[in-house]
């Protein structure tokens, strides 16, 4: 297993749109395995997205504990198939916009179907914070993050601040 790069803000990868992943083979494996090493490494992730670590795949790893007892699923080519129309705004973060929280509004409940690492067709509706997290993470495979919701000023703000964090860095190096 290995602990992969996380891509941040303002990566034009973050942008691209993922392709559907076609064989359920050892390397999707790997793939996996390595996303969720990277998520429990991250320290404070819940859900990871292929593209965030600069795959171009539709493959969605989440883990919310239950009781504080780890609930990890990988989502194969996830689908919305149904959004309520009933809403709630909640406070999101994202590990590819580090130390940055937005209120952000989003269906309260999610029908999704996807397909398990065997290749095994499932779908369920989820509610609470993981109906917040796949909705965010299938956003990441179509190239949206969770600042996109915000006003156009608002979301440059966050890049600008971001961008001089990253410039910080780079000369303390
Ligand atoms: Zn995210």
């Amino acid at each position: 297993m290995a602990i992969l790069e996380i891509l941040t803000i303002p990566d034009t990868r973050l942008k691209h749109k993922s392709v559907d992943v076609d064989r359920f083979d050892q390397s999707l494996q790997k793939t996996i395995e390595d996303m969720f090493e990277t998520l429990y490494a991250s320290g404070n992730g819940i859900g990871l997205a292929a593209p965030q670590v600069g795959i171009k795949k539709r493959i969605v790893v989440i883990d919310i504990k239950k009781d504080d007892v780890s609930n990890p699923i990988a989502f194969i080519n996830p689908k919305i198939i149904k959004l309520s129309e009933e809403k709630f705004i909640n406070e999101e973060g994202c590990l590819s916009v580090p130390e940055y929280y937005a209120d952000v509004e989003r269906s309260k409940e999610v029908e999704v179907e996807w397909f398990d690492n065997a290749g095994i067709r499932k779908s369920t509706t989820f509610t609470g914070l993981m109906s917040i997290c796949i909705q965010h993470e299938i956003d990441h495979l179509d190239g949206i993050l969770f600042i996109d919701y915000l006003s156009k000023l608002k979301r440059k703000l966050v890049i600008e601040k971001l961008k001089k964090i990253k410039k910080k860095n780079k000369t303390n190096e």
